[in-house]
């Protein structure tokens, strides 16, 4: 293909057969959140990067590898002063760190809380384009800010099941959890595991020597041959938490059994966003070992205000890949609501039918009837073929006859008979023919 017909690597167009999937995955979640009193928001695509530099963090892969900048075109590549004089944008990679900018934005704090909050959007990522990996993906996710207590942190998950649920997907699914310390008991956490890591550092992969000086948790999550025989004697974060940790850890799980949704403690399961503290989670796949099985995750990320410059708000959150989740509703196999084609395709045979049918076109899309038309055909048979392929239940032949006795035929394409019918009835026979 020559380049200018070609997208972006790890993007896609999403064509309208591919549509009923979205709008499914799209509507589930808003029908399911908006009744438990979440409300939509949308913020821009682009931010000034601190917004992501400051709460993410400076030292993970998002951050290092993986922004992309916005910059008027022509100007030379961007200087600490751009940042400074904000003339530097970056792409969203993700939507809490800008839900966050907005709470405290638009004064939300003010507002009775907690705030909750859902979206459905695209986010943007640096990475190598592969299988459930893309540079351009959607999320949809949701956020509750204003509240710290462990029911709410199995609320999320509890939402978050209820979502799959809804898609029919919780057969296969397990939500892996864990805590990972507060400000209190991080520190700790850290100094605990860079201690025995710095033990075996000649033995560490690369990227484990790097995660070593930044931080030792995301050791955690390698999936390096190597570091996982290291991984095996290191030092589990669940016991070195402090006793308030413990204590809300227990009871999240505690909510959960009694909810019934099943979970599988990882006391190795970090994430790449340094932002979360506390309850951790991760909705996967369960037959699927490899790296993309995560089709969402989310956590407690109380400091994240505090990092963007507000007032210390507690703040829990998910999001999930909505490219993942269409990927796993086709494997399964379920059944999405179709998208509905034309009710009524318009026929016309000659110019003079052709002024006619334009104005019944416009009649009848006024009375609510999905129609379609292709007036530059000519054929009869050609229009009826289209009117077939459409799915359409009638066709509404217009020939140079009908157009001058102010009529046209109505064939019904389902039990192939036909009638003539005047215009001015035409509102009662569709009306019978198609039961509205
Ligand atoms: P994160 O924001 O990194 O916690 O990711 C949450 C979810 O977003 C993941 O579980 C994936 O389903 C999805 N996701 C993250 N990165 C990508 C990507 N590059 N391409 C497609 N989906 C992604």
């Amino acid at each position: 293909m020559p380049e200018l017909i070609q997208a972006p690597r790890g993007t896609q167009d999403i064509l309208p057969q591919e549509q009923k999937y979205w709008r499914f995955v799209e509507r589930t979640v808003e029908k399911k959140l908006e009744q438990v009193g979440f409300g939509r928001i949308d913020t821009p695509l682009f931010e000034y990067p601190n917004i992501f530099l400051r709460t993410i963090g400076e030292a993970t892969d998002i951050v290092q590898k993986e922004l992309f900048s916005v910059e008027r075109m022509g100007t030379r590549s961007a200087t600490r002063k751009d940042l400074q004089e904000k003339t530097q944008y970056v792409l969203r990679p993700e939507n809490t760190a800008s839900i966050a900018r907005a709470y405290l934005e638009q004064g939300m704090a003010n507002w009775p809380q907690p705030v909750k909050l859902w979206y459905f959007g695209p986010m943007f990522r640096y990475d190598r384009p592969q299988k459930g990996r893309m540079r351009q993906f959607y999320q949809w996710g949701f956020e509750i800010f204003g509240d710290d207590n462990p029911a709410t942190d199995a609320f999320v998950i509890m939402m978050v099941w209820n979502i799959f649920g809804a898609l029919k997907l919780t057969k296969n699914l397990v939500v892996e959890i864990n805590t990972l310390g507060d400000k209190t008991c991080r520190p700790k956490i850290k100094k605990n595991l860079s201690t025995y890591f710095e033990k075996y550092s000649d033995y560490l992969s690369e990227d484990a020597r790097r995660q070593l000086k930044t931080n030792p948790l995301r050791i955690l999550d390698s999936k390096d041959q190597k570091d996982q025989e290291i991984l095996a004697g290191a030092p589990q974060i669940v016991d070195n938490v402090c006793e308030t940790c413990k204590k809300n850890f227990q009871a999240v799980l505690e909510y959960l059994d009694e909810l019934a949704i099943p979970y599988d403690l990882n006391p190795r399961l970090v994430r790449g966003l340094d932002y979360y503290i506390g309850t951790t989670f991760e909705v996967r796949q369960r037959q699927d070992t490899g790296r993309q099985s995560s089709l969402g995750g989310g956590g407690r990320y109380d400091e994240l205000l505090t990092q963007l410059g507000g007032k210390a708000t507690p703040g829990i959150g998910f999001a999930a890949g909505v490219e993942r989740v269409i990927e796993a509703l086709k494997q399964n196999q379920v059944k999405v609501p179709e998208i509905p084609g034309p009710q009524i395709y318009i026929i016309q045979i000659g110019e003079t039918a052709r002024r006619k049918a334009l104005t019944a076109f416009e009649r009848i899309q006024q009375m609510g009837y999905r129609v379609t038309s292709a007036f530059s055909k000519e054929a009869l048979k050609a229009q009826l073929r289209a009117a077939d392929r459409a799915g359409a239940r009638l066709a509404l032949l217009i020939g140079q006859r009908e157009a001058f006795d102010n009529a046209v035929i109505v064939k019904d394409l389902a039990e192939g008979s036909q009638e003539t019918v005047k215009l001015d009835r035409l509102d009662k026979v569709l009306k019978r023919k198609l039961k509205k």
